[in-house]
């Protein structure tokens, strides 16, 4: 053996303690550190010939790549819909590491086990039903493709054809129709070899990102002779955090012929709050479903789920039949189930949190969550120069400046805050917008606060400079 990694072996406990301590020092640190810092980034250096060992990695990576490392995972950073890591889902991942089980078959353990008892965990979670199946995946875009693949297997199913074994070429045209759907819905239409055309857009309700209803009766039955099809339907959209009616949309099933893939990739985390579950009320109901974890339920990058009512059609898609990996048989193992073969045992982060913290401890964060947005829209609201585009529904703040909203403007507002918060940029209809999203579990009222001093400072001195 190689004598660096040789003595790194030998001294593992006590390296191990050293790396505890700086990640304690780097968490200790993350509430309080610039959420999006000035650092200059560092020049890629050449592959090193001779290693230093493990200490001296740790040294080099705190002194040239920490610094210019955002605090993505503290409780101010409110872009895009970022999670973070609750203490035992860094547990769990430190696990998994440590584990390093290939999660794909059950010829050698309990890990495939440990995910379905973990997958049933979600689905009580979410208020599913026992006959939606569920697999990890990487993210909510990975969950959406798996589960428009299978729905395209489905329209195959209903022409006669597969096109898991025959191509898409098999398949007449493909019609997928939706309001607002999220830019991971074309990216996977891209990729299953049906293209981004495929996609329809249906009128949504005036003022909303909701689906309008009867625009999507209409497109369903003008679409009719051209057989079925498939609705995506969102729970959560990004900008507003709009929902479409799930159990309406199902109910459109008795006289029309369509697969029901429902986009919840953070919108589904609504069933945990007594007073928003009616938002994906019906989300039992769909073929497939998409949920994030790395968001909402703050487990580490990358982690989400697919759910779906017909693992067979996802068997024929993703079947991986090989000798050494053994038949199929009526629980498949998940190298049949999605796009990796090997894998990580991804619900283990999962699994630790929703033990530590159970339904209860995860209801306080999304309660808290939508609390904290709230607050930060009624000080939108209240601020003067600043204009909120759409209500709070859930845990995303959507606003504007009240006067010449550019683009540009919006980005320097944004810049100001950065030092404190990250918001990103959106623009509704039409309308360039800011977006500051609650998904972090450490967030409270006085980062709210925080954040809503350094939005009504920012503002006010952009437009007195703006009247100079
Ligand atoms: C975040 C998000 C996605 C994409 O999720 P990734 O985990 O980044 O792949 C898809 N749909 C919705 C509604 C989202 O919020």
């Amino acid at each position: 053996m190689h004598p660096r990694l040789a003595a790194d072996r030998d001294g593992l406990p006590h390296l191990l303690e050293t790396v505890q301590q700086h990640a304690a020092g780097v968490l200790a640190g993350l509430c309080e550190r610039e959420v999006v810092p000035a650092a200059r980034l560092p020049e890629p250096d050449p592959l090193p010939g001779h290693g230093d060992g493990l200490r001296a990695a740790l040294e080099e990576f705190a002194a040239r790549w920490e610094p210019a490392l955002s605090a993505s995972a503290g409780p101010r950073y409110l872009g895009f819909v970022t999670g973070g890591v609750t203490p035992a889902a860094l547990a769990g991942d430190w696990m998994t590491a440590a584990w390093d089980q290939n999660s794909f078959s059950s010829l050698d353990g309990a890990g495939q086990h440990l995910e379905r008892e973990t997958i049933g965990w979600l689905r009580t979670l979410f208020g599913l039903s026992d006959r939606q199946h569920g697999t990890f995946v990487s993210g909510a875009t990975m969950s959406n493709t798996v589960g428009l693949a299978i729905a395209r297997e489905w329209l195959g199913e209903q022409q006669g054809v597969s096109p898991a074994e025959h191509g898409v070429g098999a398949l007449g045209p493909v019609r997928v129709l939706s309001g607002a759907a999220h830019s991971s819905v074309p990216k996977a239409l891209a990729m299953l070899g049906v293209g981004r055309q495929a996609l329809v857009r249906v009128a949504t309700r005036p003022g909303r990102e909701a689906v309008d209803l009867t625009a999507l009766e209409q497109a369903l039955a003008r679409g009719e002779a051209d057989g079925p099809c498939v609705v995506v339907a969102n729970a959560g959209t990004v900008n507003t955090v709009d929902f479409d009616d799930l159990r309406a949309i199902a109910a459109l099933r008795e006289r029309y012929s369509f697969w029901l893939h429902v986009d919840a990739a953070f919108g589904a985390f609504a069933a945990l709050s007594p007073a928003h579950a009616h938002l994906v009320d019906g989300l039992e109901l769909a073929d497939s479903v998409c949920v994030d974890l790395h968001k909402w339920l703050n487990v580490p990058y990358d982690s989400a789920v697919q759910f779906t009512r017909r693992p067979d059609l996802q068997t024929r898609v993703f079947q991986n039949a090989a000798a050494y990996l053994g038949p199929l048989g009526d629980t498949p193992d998940t190298v049949h189930l999605t796009p990796e073969n090997s894998r990580r045992l991804r619900a283990l982060a999962a699994w630790f949190t929703l033990r530590a913290y159970g339904r209860d401890g995860h209801r306080e964060i999304v309660e808290r969550c939508i609390g904290c947005a709230r607050a930060l829209g009624e000080a939108v609201d209240d601020t003067p120069g600043l204009r909120l585009l759409a209500p709070v529904r859930l845990n995303v703040v959507c606003f504007t400046l009240a006067d010449d909203p550019t683009a540009e403007r919006l980005a320097a507002l944004a810049e100001q805050l950065e030092p404190v918060a990250f918001l990103t940029p959106t623009v509704l209809d039409g309308v360039p917008a800011l977006r500051a999203a609650f998904s972090n579990w450490q967030t409270t009222e006085t980062d709210t606060r925080r954040v809503a001093a350094a939005l009504q400072a920012a503002t006010h001195e952009m437009h007195t400079a703006y009247q100079w």
